[in-house]
């Protein structure tokens, strides 16, 4: 992730609502990847000072989990991210605001990403049925009084659907230690979810779908069945050689989706490391090779860091040869789509 910088020349970050030095009201522009400064406003629209106007995101005006701002000239009320909504959480129980601010903060991170990697994005409607969109649902296990008995996290026919108790960092943590999971988090569910949506886009039916069963194996392969067996087995331990996790084991779509949500984990650090000048910025136009050697440094000096601190390995991966062709496939499907189109 990059960073921006307020008209008063503080230095300002993503998620940010206000200008801590100055005290102005900030919006993020998916559209231009800017964090605006924002003045005073006639009738909610907000002049950029460049011709153009903006009005708040309506999960912004109306609820505080959102800090984007959309452009006037278009007709939608909510951001990109927010238009991806399908269901959100029910607000007549007072925690569930801070639950469902979370789950937007590590959406916006997500669909900056997907529009970075120019990966295209619409929401899933009656008219675009192979589009995207997000339910963010309750069960009994969290709150006794919601219909749902279980709600699992998981993607189906484009609808992303993550559980809320994901949201709370006690439930989140004591799964993480059950699975035998190197991290659990909000943006590593959403990236994970979104590679299976994106599987259906850009893989299945496309001429990358024989190299994909070369290395990940038969997508056709019975899905639940699978997945029964990997949780009767409670198989923590993998190798390392050719999974990236102990959950890519379970199946080939789950092992595409885990190594999909790893490219994005690279590619956001990676970001964020040339961003402070951690790293220098990429000198070679061999962007995998490049990527994957500076990866390795970063995460070196990141593991040292936490060492210092008395903390886990922030990086406790290991790319295997294998795990590494995998990646560089994720790749080749995405890369592609940054070139201009013809
Ligand atoms: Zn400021
Ligand atoms: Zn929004
Ligand atoms: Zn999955």
């Amino acid at each position: 992730m990059r960073t921006f910088s307020c008209k008063c020349g503080e230095r300002l970050f993503f998620d940010n609502t206000k200008c801590l030095a100055c005290g102005s009201l900030l919006a993020y522009e998916f559209e231009t990847d800017q964090l605006h400064t924002l003045g005073e406003s006639a009738n909610k629209i907000y002049p950029l000072g460049d011709g153009r106007s903006v009005r708040l995101c309506q999960n912004y005006v109306d609820y505080d989990v959102c800090n984007a701002c959309i452009d006037v000239q278009q007709e939608n009320s909510w951001c990109i991210a927010c238009q991806l909504n399908e269901t959100i959480p029910n607000l007549d129980y007072a925690q569930n605001l801070e639950k469902w601010a979370k789950l937007e903060s590590a959406k916006r991170r997500l669909v900056r990403t997907l529009l970075k990697l120019n990966l295209s994005i619409k929401p899933k409607t009656h008219q675009s049925q192979d589009g995207l969109a997000f339910a963010f649902l309750e069960d009994q296990s969290q709150n006794p009084d919601v219909l749902e008995v279980n709600v699992m996290t998981g993607h189906h026919n484009g609808l992303i659907t993550i559980n809320l108790a994901e949201t709370d960092e006690w439930v989140r943590e004591s799964t993480r230690l059950e699975m035998g999971e190197y991290y659990r988090t909000l943006l590593g569910h959403l990236r994970h979810e979104s590679g299976h949506y994106y599987f259906e886009q850009y893989v299945l039916g496309s001429n990358y779908l024989f190299e994909f069963e070369q290395l990940f194996g038969d997508y056709r392969k019975d899905y639940e069945k699978s997945l029964n067996d990997y949780y009767e087995a409670n198989q923590t331990s993998y190798d390392h050689e050719n999974f990236i996790s102990a959950y890519s084991q379970a199946h080939p779509l789950e092992d595409w989706a885990e190594c999909w949500a790893h490219y994005f984990h690279i590619v956001d650090t990676l970001e964020t490391a040339y961003a402070f000048g951690i790293l220098k910025n990429p000198s070679s136009n061999d962007f995998f090779s490049q990527q994957l050697s500076d990866w390795t440094l970063l995460t070196v000096k990141l593991n040292e860091l936490n060492r210092s601190m008395g903390l886990e390995d922030m990086y406790p991966f290991i790319l295997g040869t294998n795990v590494i062709k995998k990646l560089k496939f994720v790749h080749q499907v995405i890369d592609p789509m940054r070139l201009p189109k013809q």
